[in-house]
């Protein structure tokens, strides 16, 4: 990483505000998942800083909004140039603060160029259009103009692809954008940053603030410079950001937690089923809000499914993300392991059977569990309610579909659901009748940046990614025109 801002045993990042990189003596460290050991130290910014930051990202705005759509694409497309060319120390830095495997690191810096490009040709259909008039004499325009300065909450799963998924659209519509990572995984921000400033983007428009969570969103929500939250992150916060935005009306947008059930039907091909599957569950060691957390399968199918289910998940690969050929690599930290442990024992307590894995990885020094698969699980257990977010996989059995929608439903939570099946019926009642706000039939990977991405219930408000992702971060005004005789 090129932008250090002291040399020692462990090195020290800083924020960038105000077009300057920032340190102060107050810092915290950077812990690598698969030793537990701190790689980095980095510094907080408070709050007098923050409130510079968002008056020069003000400071910024006119400009930036007033450039053409097509001027900010060519920006947006050089931090993806510039993204491109450090590929390899960019996934690198990914796999040393978050722990995935390096090939899924490599794999979110593609995502994350595809992001920064869509969007930057997106930016150029923020289309208004002209609404016919119902009394004579009048006309009427909808006009989409930026939202102003925007204020981006990262989460530490998809350190990088999580964060330009809101900075790229908010950039692409007119907006300055401050970006606030989680404390785990703030690194790759500072590359991100890094490239920012390699591709010209101008100082105010993006700004990166490093330090604590509350101090920060208390500034964000109470400075009417920041026009709009876009939050990725656990219900629990989000359910706090929405109180506390309460009180100045601050717009939101909510990417908040999953709780995907994936449905098995008899009717199946069982070998796209069982890789689908595998892929929905183990991606990112489990800890993807869209994760498979409740595998439902139908009974006719149910013990040949089980079993090249488990043949499959015994041949994944589990260790240091950095080893080549790795599958799944550790847990983002200790809270994260004693989660799934309690969860494990949990789901055995109540009368489930450990199929694979159940335990953590004792020859390692970090935070590895093994992959594991639990069947007759009831349906109270914590796995099946919970956010299990570890490579955990919990199978029960149903009888209709009918029954597979209600258990399937049954939960505040709506973020995303399986189902794998080749009964062109059941895709049209499953897509309709699934509460989630994607749906992946056959497909165990169904993110894809040119279609709308987000939960519904309690997994979130808005959505990102596509044409709406875009959106969200423009105002749509009418302007009623009169005297046109
Ligand atoms: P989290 O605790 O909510 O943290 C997410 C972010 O919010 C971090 O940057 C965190 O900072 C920050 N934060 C913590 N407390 C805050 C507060 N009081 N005010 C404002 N920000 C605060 O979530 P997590 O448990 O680390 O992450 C996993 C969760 O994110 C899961 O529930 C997962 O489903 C969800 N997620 C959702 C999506 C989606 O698109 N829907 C995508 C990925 C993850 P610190 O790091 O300093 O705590």
């Amino acid at each position: 990483m090129g932008e250090e801002v002291e040399k020692s045993e462990v090195v020290k990042y800083g924020s960038y505000l105000e077009g300057k990189w920032f340190t102060s003596g107050s810092e915290f460290e950077v812990v690598d998942p698969a030793t537990a050991k701190p790689v980095a130290k980095v510094s907080t910014v408070g709050r007098e800083e923050l409130k510079r930051a968002l008056i020069f990202a003000e400071a910024a705005r006119p400009a930036w909004a007033a450039m053409t759509a097509k001027s900010r694409g060519a920006v947006l497309h050089k931090i993806a140039d510039e993204i491109v060319r450090r590929k390899a120390e960019i996934a690198r830095t990914i796999v040393l603060e978050n722990g995935k495997p390096l090939a899924q690191a490599e794999g979110e810096v593609g995502m994350t160029e595809d992001q920064l490009r869509w969007f930057a040709e997106e930016g150029r259909r923020a289309y208004g259009r002209v609404v016919p008039q119902q009394a004579n004499g009048k006309r009427h325009l909808i006009v989409k103009t930026p939202i102003g300065v925007v204020a981006t909450i990262a989460p530490w799963n998809f350190p990088l692809a999580l964060a330009v998924r809101k900075i790229a659209p908010a950039m692409a519509a007119g907006c300055p954008v401050i970006l606030r990572p989680a404390s785990q995984t703030p690194l790759s921000s500072v590359l991100l940053a890094q490239c920012m400033i390699a591709a010209g983007v101008p100082a105010g428009v993006f700004q990166l603030v490093i330090g604590n969570a509350g101090v920060i969103s208390d500034e964000f929500l109470e400075n009417p410079i920041c026009k709009k939250i876009s939050f990725t992150g656990s219900t629990r916060v989000g359910q706090l950001l929405i109180e506390r935005a309460a009180k100045n009306i601050k717009p939101l947008c909510l990417e908040l937690g999953g709780l995907a059930p994936l449905l098995v039907f008899d009717d199946c091909d069982l070998e796209i089923a069982v890789r689908e599957t595998i892929i929905a569950k183990f991606r990112n060691s489990g800890q993807s809000c869209i994760a498979s957390n409740r595998i439902y399968v139908q009974k006719g199918i149910y013990k040949e499914f089980v079993d090249r289910f488990c043949a499959a998940v015994a041949k994944l690969k589990t260790g240091p993300g950095m080893e080549p050929g790795m599958d799944v690599g550790p847990l983002v930290n200790q809270g994260g392991l004693d989660a799934a442990l309690a969860q494990i024992r949990d789901a055995v307590k109540l009368g489930g059977k450990i199929l694979a894995g159940g335990d953590r990885i004792k020859e390692l020094p970090g935070f590895f569990l093994q992959p594991t698969v639990i069947e007759g699980v009831p349906d109270d257990a914590a796995c099946m309610n919970e956010e299990t977010f570890a490579p955990i996989a919990p199978i029960v059995s149903f009888d209709t579909e009918a029954e597979a929608i209600r258990r399937a439903n049954d939960t505040p939570f709506g973020l995303s659901a399986y189902a794998m099946t080749r009964d062109m019926g059941r895709i049209f009642r499953l897509s309709e009748h699934l509460e989630a706000g994607t749906i992946g039939i056959n497909d165990g990977a169904p993110t894809t940046t040119n279609c709308p991405f987000g939960g519904v219930k309690q997994s979130g408000w808005g959505r990102e990614l596509g044409s709406e992702g875009l959106d969200a971060f423009l105002e749509t005004k009418h302007v009623s025109i009169g005297g046109v005789e």
